[in-house]
């Protein structure tokens, strides 16, 4: 077998020349290593490569720029849209490269793109530091640090891409860059929010930040008008110490929940303070002040406890809108509680994440993540299990999505769908859209990085 278009590359000569594993249809790894987090995208690529080191990653660029083939980037597999996996082309699979070397006394880290936010955060904080990632343990540091990162410190410390300080970026002509805010400036500001449209991670160097233990976990409360927007209220005056990810939905039947809440609305909310015990349990009060608790498991625990282990068989369907609100009130509660019980889907939430603190305070233009001053983001999804009632499940979130919409019209890049060039401009608001097309032209002319949250370069390549 040879591969197609202009390389005359024979598959033997191939794996000779990559030191990491070749995976092709019919090998017994092909189906495992064409797995993606979200189910529904059954994408059957020409050749997986597995690479072992950036030798690898140069030979695969090289390759696929050679054949024309598409090339999909993977290092967590969780992109929203299934952009980590394609049909007939080439995956960069970078979840080999794992290395992690931290200086405990500089307060910093060199990590490679293979590490999940779970696993860089539990080697961290045997040394009692942190970077903030997001919700989830299993979810890639490589997708979610190139498009922002919002997390359980998100209020603290401010986005993943705040505590970026460097990466080593391979460009589309196989080239590694060492990028910061002196070396290709422009380059790193375009990575710190643009996505994977650049180039290849391969290194990343982050800060990190003392952390000794939170006070943390979920807490359960009934969702009524008053409690949704009482919560945001006070998610809102907290201090920056304590950031929030409130889950509005009709309860799972969780073992831990009482059986006459489930299918009841609630809120699932995620609290984590970062600081004493006693400030953290003063900082938590005014949640648990509310409305009687359902379920309070919010409590001292060591950091890494806030990623929970995850079943690793898990591959939901799943539709999602994104967006920004300025600000939930009695009445924007009250249409959050009227849309979820009319979703069809195995699962409905509504996902609030007050933003503000020391995320809000690096001027928009710092970074390819514009969204400095918005202020919750809100993210609206269903979970389904038949494909064929994907239009049903779109319908019911954009209409949702549709109810809600205030002024600010942003969107968060790392959780759109397939939904568009117009919602990914949404995430690109101002300047951030044409200067970042600028840049792509510098570095990406030719568009090989396009299966993405995509951002054309400028035709004119001297602009920027
Ligand atoms: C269950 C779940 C929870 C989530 N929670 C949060 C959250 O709390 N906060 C948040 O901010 N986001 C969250 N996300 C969104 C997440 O940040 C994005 O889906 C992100 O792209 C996932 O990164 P990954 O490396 O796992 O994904 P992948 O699918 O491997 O990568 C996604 C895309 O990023 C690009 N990419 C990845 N690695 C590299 C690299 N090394 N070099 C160049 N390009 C690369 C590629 O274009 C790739 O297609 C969540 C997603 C899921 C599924």
């Amino acid at each position: 077998m040879t591969i197609k278009n202009n390389s005359t590359l024979s598959i033997p000569e191939l794996r000779s020349s990559i030191k990491g594993q070749v995976i092709l249809p019919g090998d017994a790894e092909y189906d495992e290593a064409r797995t993606v987090f979200y189910g529904g995208f059954d994408r059957r690529p020409a050749m997986i490569v597995k690479v072992a080191d950036t030798a690898d990653v140069a030979r695969v660029i090289a390759l696929a720029r050679e054949t024309g083939l598409e090339l999909a980037v993977r290092s967590g597999g969780h992109s929203n849209a299934g952009h980590s996996v394609t049909d007939g082309g080439i995956l960069l699979d970078l979840s080999n490269l794992r290395a992690l070397n931290i200086d405990v006394e500089g307060r910093t880290a060199w990590v490679e793109p293979g590490l999940t936010a779970g696993e860089y955060t539990t080697a961290a904080f045997t040394h009692s530091l942190a970077t903030g990632f997001g919700d989830t343990g299993s979810v890639g540091i490589g997708g979610l640090t190139l498009g922002g990162g919002v997390g359980y410190l998100v209020r603290k410390f401010g986005l993943t891409i705040d505590d970026l300080l460097a990466a080593d970026v391979m460009t589309a002509d196989g080239e590694l860059l060492h990028v910061n805010s002196e070396s290709h400036p422009d380059l790193f500001w375009a990575i710190r929010g643009g996505g994977g449209n650049f180039g290849v991670v391969t290194r990343f160097h982050f800060r990190l930040h003392p952390i000794d233990s939170v006070v943390g976990g979920m807490l359960f409360l009934p969702a009524t008008p008053e409690v949704v927007a009482s919560f945001i209220a006070e998610a809102e005056s907290a201090p920056e110490a304590l950031s929030t990810i409130a889950n509005v939905m009709p309860a799972p039947p969780m073992p831990f929940l009482p059986a006459d809440y489930h299918g009841k609305l609630l809120i699932m909310a995620m609290l984590v303070y970062v600081g004493d015990v006693e400030s953290g349990e003063r900082a938590i009060a005014p949640f648990r002040a509310l409305a009687t608790p359902i379920v309070d498991m919010v409590k001292p625990m060591s950091y890494p406890e806030i990623y929970p282990p995850e079943e690793g068989m898990y591959h939901p369907i799943a539709v999602g809108r994104t967006m920004f609100l300025d600000q939930i009130d009695r009445s924007v509660a009250e249409t959050i509680l009227h849309y979820l019980p009319t979703s069809t889907g195995t699962m409905a939430v509504a996902q609030l994440r007050v933003l503000g603190g020391a995320m809000a305070r690096v001027p928009a233009d710092a970074t390819a993540f514009a969204h400095r001053s918005s202020r919750i983001m809100v993210n609206v999804a269903a979970l389904y299990e038949q494909l064929d009632e994907k239009a049903t499940h779109e319908a019911w979130v954009e209409d949702f999505a549709a109810a809600l919409q205030q002024a600010d019209q942003g969107a968060y890049v790392n959780f759109l769908s397939n939904e568009g060039e117009a919602r990914v401009r949404a995430a690109y608001p101002g300047g951030t859209w044409d200067r970042l097309r600028a840049i792509k032209a510098r570095y990406d002319p030719d568009n090989l990085f396009r299966l993405n949250q995509n951002i054309p370069p400028l035709e004119n390549r001297s602009a920027g």
